[in-house]
């Protein structure tokens, strides 16, 4: 099949107004959205239509389409009934670090210990109070590298405690956004 013209599909969470992934669209892709209510885009790897969710469950109902001022671009706003992305993570765009985190809890490697922390939230909160307090020392007194080292540790560890109680780190950043 003859690649056909595509359109840029930016994906925004109605609610959050997050940017939760980008895709490509032709006229059918399109079509077929407006149709039915679901997103369908046009999978450049695989050369087909695709409806999003259709194996995985994690479809996107559209609840608002918008074409850009000169027709290249389209918005769809929509309201995702799983993670959008095939990491897992909410959106394609979440941070590098819960990106990974995600994709362990995905594939589950033997011996993960992000895994051990996922299966036991209360390894992972006891892990965050010991990584903090180690940053906390580090900060006062130990050298520049120590402190980027432990608060590595700690933002590790505090992701993994969110994934462990089944949270989104972009619950914390609506939190922050709703105080500064
Ligand atoms: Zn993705």
């Amino acid at each position: 099949m003859e690649r056909p013209d595509l359109t840029a599909a930016i994906v925004q969470d109605a609610e959050s107004g997050g940017v939760l992934m980008l895709a490509w669209m032709d006229e059918e892709a399109l079509r077929r959205t407006r149709e039915t209510g679901e997103a369908w885009f046009w999978s450049r790897s695989r050369r087909e239509l695709w409806h999003k969710g259709a194996t995985s469950g994690n479809t996107l109902a559209v609840e608002e389409l918008r074409e850009d001022c000169d027709g290249d671009a389209i918005l769809l706003r929509v309201r995702a009934a799983g993670p959008t992305c095939h990491t897992g993570s909410s959106s394609c765009f979440a941070p590098w670090l819960w990106r990974r985190i995600k994709e362990r809890e995905q594939k589950r490697p033997e011996g993960s210990y992000v895994v051990s922390l996922l299966d036991d939230p209360r390894l992972a909160a006891r892990k965050v109070g010991e990584e903090g307090l180690e940053a906390a020392l580090a900060g006062t007194s130990e050298s520049d590298e120590r402190l980027v080292e432990e608060i590595a540790d700690l933002w590790f560890h505090s992701y993994a405690l969110l994934a462990a109680r089944g949270l989104d780190p972009a619950l914390v950043e609506d939190e922050l956004r709703r105080r500064i």
